[in-house]
């Protein structure tokens, strides 16, 4: 197995400060709530969060879900949330947050969990997307990258539990020595 980089450390970050810009101008006196998908999307939402101007980041509030759906490289195929908001969301802006979408379902069923407090809008932001991937039709309103249909590692994104901590984003390639 190998690792060949995606999108540098320099790359990400550079496409992280123009979304941050983006919320902050499509945000301007809302009291967002932001709530990230755990584990994936915790460094992406640390450093969007980081980025935003002071105004905004003055009244933003955060929180997590959890929603696991993966196992090894493979989905499962169903979506569970096994962790619930501890912020109030009715009649607020939730800004939702994962580091990558590839099938939609743990988008979608995160959106159809969050429904249910009312909150007053739902806006999705990933820092990756894989269109082609896509299983379930699901509304993506801030998009860092969309990439092929390669399995990546690094920012968020591991393979059994390693690699997260990559601060690039890296394609993992399987070498013919991998089957012996
Ligand atoms: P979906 O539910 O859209 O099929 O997948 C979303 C979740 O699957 C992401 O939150 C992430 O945990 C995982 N996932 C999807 N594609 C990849 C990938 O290329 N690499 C890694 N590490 N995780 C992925
Ligand atoms: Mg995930």
């Amino acid at each position: 197995m190998a690792l060949r980089v995606l999108f540098s450390a320099a790359e990400v970050q550079k496409r992280v400060e123009e979304l941050a810009g983006q919320l902050a101008s499509d945000f301007v006196d809302t009291e967002l709530i932001v709530v990230g998908i755990l584990n994936g999307a915790a460094p992406f939402m640390m450093d969007l969060l980081r980025l935003l101007p002071t105004g905004l980041a003055l009244r933003v509030q955060y929180d997590f879900v959890d929603a696991t759906s993966y196992c090894g490289r493979e989905s499962r195929g169903t979506v569970e949330l096994s962790r619930e908001l501890s912020v109030d969301v009715t009649s607020r802006s939730v800004l939702l947050v994962d580091g990558i979408v590839d099938s939609g379902r743990t988008l979608d069923t995160v959106v159809t969990a969050l429904q249910k407090w009312a909150p007053a809008e739902i806006r999705t932001c990933t820092l990756l997307d894989k269109p082609s991937r896509r299983q379930v039709a699901v509304p993506i309103d801030y998009r860092g990258f969309e990439i092929d249909d390669l399995f990546v590692v690094g920012y968020g994104m591991d393979l059994d539990g390693a690699f997260r901590g990559l601060r690039h984003v890296a394609v993992v390639e399987s070498s013919s020595e991998d089957a012996e």
